[in-house]
């Protein structure tokens, strides 16, 4: 049985300036005490306020997304996904990692005027009720016994690579990439001493040129090692209607495992070179493209 879902309200504790695009925003309360944090990408909703009304109450459990889809527009609130940087459950705090892409969208625009001080609701996974129920939830990075790694992201993927960075073994050997708007948006993050990290900042050329650069040279170095096979065809997704989510099912046995997130077009061509111009094995490699330029979440 999977971990049981609930709505949590919580309140901003702190408002933080990382960088000029990241924002980290701590939310507090007494009803984290009942929150289940797996740490690595573990990815949460968000529910925004609406200007002038507020939040409409969901219902705790399975039919907290039917019962928001049935709300009418003017009081359904806006939903976006974040990962949970770092929960501490002691002090009830969990820190979220904004990136703040300006007045495009409802959860930037937030971050933007937040106060220490103002009511969020989350959802997420809640403590088990009972050793039955699996205390996980919405994490996907699985490596299972690779032993060489690659994380590769754009800046939204940043605070999920920060937090599986701080939780790998010390043994770990691999590769990471994130792409960053500037320079100066290179966060400071620990890493096993056999990782290699490289932060690339785009300082205005186009959205994920450099780090698929990075990225495919890295793939000349496994191409003609175990993690390749045969090159094979790929049904094709189209990233305009659809999420690019392409994740392989738990395998012990893994010679190379690849985490990759971000845009969805970036991913996209990054997942074509990979599985059909290198022929690494889908079973190695999880693909993650859910932001679109130039399209809203929902
Ligand atoms: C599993 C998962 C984990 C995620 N974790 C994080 C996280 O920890 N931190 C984080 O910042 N984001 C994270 N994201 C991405 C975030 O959900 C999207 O960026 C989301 O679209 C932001 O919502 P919005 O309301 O600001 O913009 P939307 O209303 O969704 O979009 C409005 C406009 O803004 C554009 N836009 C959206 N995001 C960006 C961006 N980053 N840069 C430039 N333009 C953008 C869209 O293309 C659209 O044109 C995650 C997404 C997923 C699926």
């Amino acid at each position: 049985m999977a971990a049981r879902y609930r709505v949590f309200s919580v309140r901003v504790a702190a408002v933080t300036s990382l960088t000029p695009s990241f924002v980290r925003v701590t939310l507090t309360g007494d009803a984290l005490a009942e929150f289940s944090s797996v740490g690595l990408d573990q990815r949460i909703k968000i529910v925004l306020p609406i200007p002038g009304h507020g939040f409409t109450d969901l219902p705790d459990g399975e039919d907290w997304y039917g019962a928001w889809r049935a709300l009418p527009d003017a009081v359904r609130n806006p939903l976006r996904t974040y990962t949970v940087r770092s929960f501490r459950p002691d002090a009830r705090e969990l820190d979220i990692d904004f990136v703040a892409h300006g007045d495009t969208g409802p959860a930037s625009r937030w971050v933007s005027s937040c106060r220490v001080g103002e009511e969020l609701r989350i959802v997420g996974p809640a403590v088990p009720d009972s050793p039955a129920e699996l205390p996980t939830g919405a994490a996907e990075f699985d490596p299972g016994t690779a032993n060489r790694i690659l994380l590769a992201g754009d800046e939204t993927a940043a605070p999920a690579i920060c937090a599986i960075l701080e939780a790998l073994d010390v043994a770990t050997v691999g590769h990471v990439f994130i792409e960053v708007p500037t320079d100066a948006d290179r966060l400071p993050v620990s890493a096993p001493a056999g990782v290699e990290v490289r932060w690339i900042a785009r300082n205005g050329a186009t959205h994920g040129v450099r780090m698929t650069d990075q990225v495919h040279a890295w793939a000349s170095t496994v191409a003609s090692g175990p993690a390749c096979g045969d090159t094979v065809e790929l049904a094709d997704v189209d990233v305009d209607e659809q999420v690019l989510w392409d994740i392989p099912a738990a395998a012990d046995s893994r010679p190379v495992y690849a985490w990759i997130a971000g845009e969805a077009g970036c991913v996209k061509e990054l997942r074509r070179h990979l599985v059909r111009g290198v022929g690494l094995d889908r079973k190695q490699v999880a693909f993650m493209g859910y932001w679109r330029h130039g399209r809203a979440e929902n």
